[in-house]
């Protein structure tokens, strides 16, 4: 997401860096909040338990989505009434409304049997190319897609288009310490 009320402050990278290390969800929900951050990316943050939270935020402002009917999608702008007023650009969100509705519809039509393979196939979907959720278009492009299974923490990783790409598998190390789980 562009917003408008970028400043000078914490890179939104380090905040993602801070929300890795997190050891709880509240934990991590406060990295999204911290007051002193430059921007903010659409932080998707989840427990293992199935709690999930879209925090959609600015520099100045956030919305903490959380999961409805047990399916969530996001893309590139957004959402959230209160948000939309950060939005850079609301004459460039076409393609993002577009991705974000269909990855809804993907994610409700395949609801139950909804695995790492087909979730391979469903990042790769073209329907509204080439600002499809497998993105072709001229001013950016997919570079990297991720898939991750909380309750077994894998995560499955490809580089470049997902209809180009292989996935690596990866099995996630658990902390240790507290055995709260999130990612
Ligand atoms: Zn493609």
């Amino acid at each position: 997401m562009n917003s408008n009320d970028v400043r000078p402050g914490v890179p939104r990278l380090l905040v993602v860096r801070a929300i890795l290390g997190s050891r709880t969800l509240s934990e991590a929900m406060s990295h999204c909040l911290i007051p002193q951050r430059a921007s903010s990316y659409n932080n998707v943050i989840a427990d293992g338990s199935g709690e999930v939270y879209s925090m959609e935020g600015s520099a100045t402002d956030c919305e903490a989505l959380y999961i409805a009917d047990d399916v969530m999608a996001h893309a590139n702008h957004y959402v959230a009434p209160s948000m939309r007023r950060f939005e850079l650009d609301r004459s460039s969100i076409a393609g993002s409304i577009i991705r974000h509705n269909r990855a809804d519809y993907l994610l409700r039509q395949n609801y139950g049997k909804l695995t790492a393979e087909l979730f391979r196939s469903l990042l790769a979907d073209h329907a509204g190319y080439p600002t499809s959720i497998c993105k072709h278009g001229t001013g950016s492009v997919t570079v990297f897609s991720i898939i991750i299974q909380l309750e077994q923490l894998r995560a499955w990783i490809g580089r470049g288009h997902v209809c180009e790409t292989e996935f690596v598998e990866y099995q996630l190390e658990p902390y240790q310490n507290d055995g709260n789980k999130y990612a």
